[in-house]
């Protein structure tokens, strides 16, 4: 460290520190956060391809899902980062269109490139994008489909369109059909939450052998051999007590001077047991799921008495019990009634992928489901579960807002023209930025012909006449190549396109925003790394923790798939 003033620079940063100023620190930002987008780009659309990821330990991941590829990569590049974010945000909220995000926002990038070459000041870049989102929000909304909560078809159209090109293509109406009655199920007056969706894997048999169990599947047998494995009309107890005599009972020093006075205190305790089942047989349950753990004795009497016991239940399943079942959580054992019992028509204990589960199904009002899926191999069920969680999360945000649109890259064309439009009426520099947004948002229409196979101009034009014509309901169908209305087919919640707009946008601008990097350490991944060379491509090596697998992918990820 540099200690003397006078006419020497004072030094502030560390030698470690490394700092990029100005130009060199959105260009290496940018050409980061748009190696991210190249790296999913190829599999957007149903006829996107998939990615092999394999990671430092040598195990393998086979998908097509956005965010999925994204958290496999391991990105350490902080602005590559912010792109993954989208991916992650739009999970979140929608749990569909990671990809569309993650690749508009690459494109955004990409335009702003060219329009700060040109001397546009990023300032006005991040005004003209933020006021071009606010617009195609709009523009989303003026387009969307109303759909009611009973419109089965559409949401399974809306399930299907989601699992496209997911593995899950072999059985996609069954499978469509499965997640349009899980949501439904668990819909209430809230919305729906799909954590009461609960999704069982199954490695053996095939796809189409999926199903779904209206109520809940409790994976524990019961407790004791004696208990009866199946019980009709079965009046259930929820406890999260424990039936034990409570430990501090029996810690109370016992002062044993005769044989006998010990035979007493456990003949206490054995009838302090005895008593809580009493409680549980007289309130009439004929099956009790305990939070907590069931003492021996008391499993000897639960299975005197013909009731079917699970003990340690995790807490998520109580609660679904709870909700599908109608029975109150008991913390007393002693003030259990008939009234806090629920029902289910039957209660079973089943195999279910090689071990006991007890399910609770023929439930008045389930408002707890589990799903179970069915695959071949490991891979091909990781994978139709991740098309299925996309699909629960589609048909989710379409029951709560009751919106759809046609896909196919039908509102994008839609957004495009209609944000060239807009800037014509703002003017000045800002025009400039929304009609680069406008240019921007065509990469989706442009990469799903070109993944298709198709001819990528051919197709715009051809969107593009339709929409202009009127026909605003058109999209490009990946299946047969023609340009189409797809609003009975393939359509998708609105609020996929609005968020997918809205967080790509959030993540350009405030990459566009920062001129100066400073980081504290070597910044892996950054130009930094290679010392001298300062050509794009730096963030390849912000792609590391890829093991063999992608290990130096540089800039054309895209085309090693
Ligand atoms: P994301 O992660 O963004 O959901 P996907 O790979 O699932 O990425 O692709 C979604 C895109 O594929 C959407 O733009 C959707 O409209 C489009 N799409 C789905 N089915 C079809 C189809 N049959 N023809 C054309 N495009 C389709
Ligand atoms: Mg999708």
């Amino acid at each position: 460290m540099a200690q003397q003033m006078g006419n020497q620079p004072m030094i502030v940063l560390s030698e470690e520190s490394q700092r990029t100023s100005g130009k060199d620190a959105q260009s290496m930002n940018i050409t980061a956060g748009k190696a991210v987008a190249e790296s999913v780009r190829t599999t957007l659309g149903p006829k996107g391809m998939d990615k092999m990821l394999v990671d430092d330990a040598g195990s393998v991941v086979v998908t097509n899902d956005g965010v999925t590829i994204l958290d496999e990569m391991d990105i350490e590049h902080p602005a590559a980062n912010m792109i993954v974010e989208v991916a992650q945000t739009q999970e979140d909220e929608v749990g569909d269109g990671t990809t569309t995000a993650v690749v508009i926002a690459g494109e955004l990038l990409q335009k702003a490139e060219d329009l700060l070459d040109q001397d546009i000041h990023a300032t006005i870049l991040a005004q003209g994008y933020r006021q071009a989102a606010e617009k195609a929000k709009e523009i989303l909304e003026e387009e969307a489909i109303d759909v009611d909560a009973d419109d089965d078809e559409a949401l399974e159209n809306v399930a299907a369109t989601a699992m496209t090109g997911k593995g899950a293509e072999s059985a996609k109406d069954h499978l469509a059909a499965l997640v349009r009655r899980a949501v439904q199920s668990v819909a209430d007056d809230d919305g729906v939450d799909t954590d009461n969706i609960k999704v069982e894997t199954v490695v053996g048999g095939s796809i189409d052998e999926s199903q779904l169990v209206e109520g809940v599947i409790v994976d524990k047998d019961r407790v004791h051999d004696n208990m009866p494995k199946f019980a009709e009309d079965a009046d259930i107890a929820l406890l999260d007590t424990a039936i034990e005599v409570p430990e501090t009972e029996i810690d109370t020093e016992v002062n044993v001077s005769d044989p006998d006075q010990l035979q007493e205190f456990l003949d206490q305790e054995e009838k302090q047991l005895r008593e809580m089942v009493d409680h549980i047989a007289d309130a009439g349950a004929d099956v009790v799921f305990c939070q907590k753990g069931i003492d021996d004795m008391a499993q000897h009497y639960l299975a005197q008495e013909g009731i079917l016991a699970v003990r340690r239940g995790k807490k998520s399943d109580i609660s679904a019990l709870a909700r599908s079942t109608g029975a109150r959580v008991v913390s007393n054992v002693e003030d259990i009634t008939e009234e806090d019992l629920g029902f289910a028509g039957s209660v079973t204990e089943k195999e279910l992928a090689g071990s006991e589960a007890i399910f609770v199904e023929d439930v008045e009002d389930a408002k707890a489901v589990t799903m179970i899926l069915r695959g071949g191999t490991d891979h091909v069920v990781d994978e139709v579960e991740r098309a299925i969680e996309d699909a629960l999360g589609v048909v989710a945000a379409t029951l709560e807002d009751g919106k759809i649109l046609p896909g196919g890259g039908c509102p994008e064309t839609e957004l495009s023209l209609g944000l060239r439009d807009y800037a014509d009426s703002v003017g000045g520099r800002e025009q400039l930025a929304i009609e680069a947004f406008a240019d921007a948002i065509d990469v989706i229409p442009r990469t799903l012909a070109e993944n298709a196979g198709l001819d990528p101009i051919d197709s715009l034009v051809e969107l593009r006449s339709a929409h202009d014509g009127g026909d605003n309901l058109v999209g490009l169908n990946a299946y047969t190549g023609e340009v189409e209305d797809m609003s009975d087919e393939v359509v998708e919640p609105l609020r996929v396109k609005t968020q997918a707009v809205e967080s790509a946008t959030e993540a350009a601008v405030m990459i566009l925003r920062i001129d100066d990097v400073i980081a504290a350490g070597d910044l892996k991944g950054g130009q930094g790394d290679d010392d001298e060379d300062d050509a794009p491509g730096g963030p390849g090596g912000g792609m590391g923790g890829m093991g063999g697998g992608m290990g130096g992918m540089g800039g054309g990820m895209g085309g090693m798939m």
